[in-house]
């Protein structure tokens, strides 16, 4: 049964149901939401035989390589065969996110942008939703894929599972709602085998990624009287651990463990095209907006996690952040 209490726009449906070869695109470097959002929205419309692709600019990462997907990944448009009818671009805060590569695609094809950041301009051609309330992209799809009279089960269930869990730590975090706990009971009474499910999310490290977290745990830096935690990532680090950058993947969160931390900051070294970078990771609680800071360097996200790409290295990017991070506790 959906919830009554969401209501998914009429443009969006409508799109859906008068385009075909619908390609499914999420942000590159695609977290637990965006790939949960990606495969389920491409089980919905398969289960309602409609011809669809899937597309993710870096692919999915290796950690959930166990999830069942509707049809095979493109990562290169030339392997496209033909121009799609419709592109549904989810859990992108800004078309940039999409990847390079999509960018002359999206002004050429109808595109609807099905999306929870805040400040997300909608940049969809043929419809938007975005709504900040939402938990997860993947809830959305969820809704959707309601509206369009599924029931959340079996491999589409699975997927809107992975989403949730992901952006709200296991529904903890402040943006879990009553209505995304409904939809979770959806997928129970749908038959998810949420134990199953858990162990294949939680039970699947490397030792290379138990390796670089012990390390990174060891030189964590506590600055600012113990208000902000900082670890860096290098690349010598991934080396010498035997890890890939994917292993440093949810180690900001341990920082926000910390008694007193307000907020956690992980800066990972980055090389583009010759030249090095910082993927910077932001997390906070409550009123404590690190999206605002994110956003002073050309990112965005939520008020307690966000990120963004910076155009030096670890250390330097650390200096330059740590005074606009000072503003979120003053
Ligand atoms: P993470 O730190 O896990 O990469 O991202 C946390 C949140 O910030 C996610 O909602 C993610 O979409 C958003 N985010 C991360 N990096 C960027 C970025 O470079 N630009 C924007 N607009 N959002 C980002
Ligand atoms: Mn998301």
């Amino acid at each position: 049964m959906p919830d009554s209490s969401v209501s998914v726009p009429a443009e969006v449906l409508k799109a859906l149901q008068t385009h075909d070869r619908i390609l499914i695109a999420a942000h590159a470097n695609p977290d637990g939401d965006a790939v949960g959002a990606s495969a389920a929205l491409g089980w919905a419309l398969r289960m309602l035989g409609r011809e669809t692709l899937l597309y993710n600019e870096t692919g999915f990462p290796d950690y959930l390589g166990w999830m069942r997907l509707p049809c095979p990944l493109l990562r290169d448009l030339s392997a496209l065969p033909g121009k799609p009818g419709l592109i549904v671009a989810l859990d992108s805060g800004d078309a940039g996110r999409l990847g390079e590569e999509l960018q002359t695609l999206l002004k050429e094809v109808p595109v609807v942008n099905i999306d929870h950041h805040q400040g997300n301009p909608g940049y969809g051609s043929a419809a938007n939703w975005v709504d900040p309330a939402m938990s997860a992209t993947g809830e959305m799809v969820g809704h959707l894929a309601e509206a369009l009279g599924l029931s959340l089960e079996g491999a589409l269930a699975e997927a809107v599972y992975v989403a949730l869990a992901s952006d709200t730590g296991s529904f903890s975090y402040g943006n879990t709602r009553a209505s995304t706990l409904r939809m979770a009971a959806r997928l129970l009474e749908g038959g998810l085998d949420i134990a199953s499910v858990r162990a294949r999310l939680d039970n699947n490290w490397s030792e290379s990624k138990l390796r670089l977290w012990g390390r990174l745990m060891s030189e964590a830096r506590i600055l600012d009287n113990g208000k902000l935690g900082v670890s860096i990532v290098s690349r010598a680090l991934l080396r010498e651990c035997g890890a890939s950058r994917e292993d440093a993947e949810g180690f900001v969160e341990q920082l926000r463990k910390i008694r007193g931390v307000r907020v956690a900051l992980l800066l990972r070294e980055e090389e583009r095209e010759g030249s090095i970078m910082t993927k910077v990771s932001l997390r906070s609680s409550g009123a404590d907006d690190v999206r605002k800071v994110a956003a002073q360097f050309g990112g965005g996200g939520h008020k307690n996690a966000a990120g963004a790409t910076v155009d030096l290295p670890p250390e330097k990017t650390l200096t330059v952040i740590q005074p606009y991070i000072r503003h979120v506790w003053n």
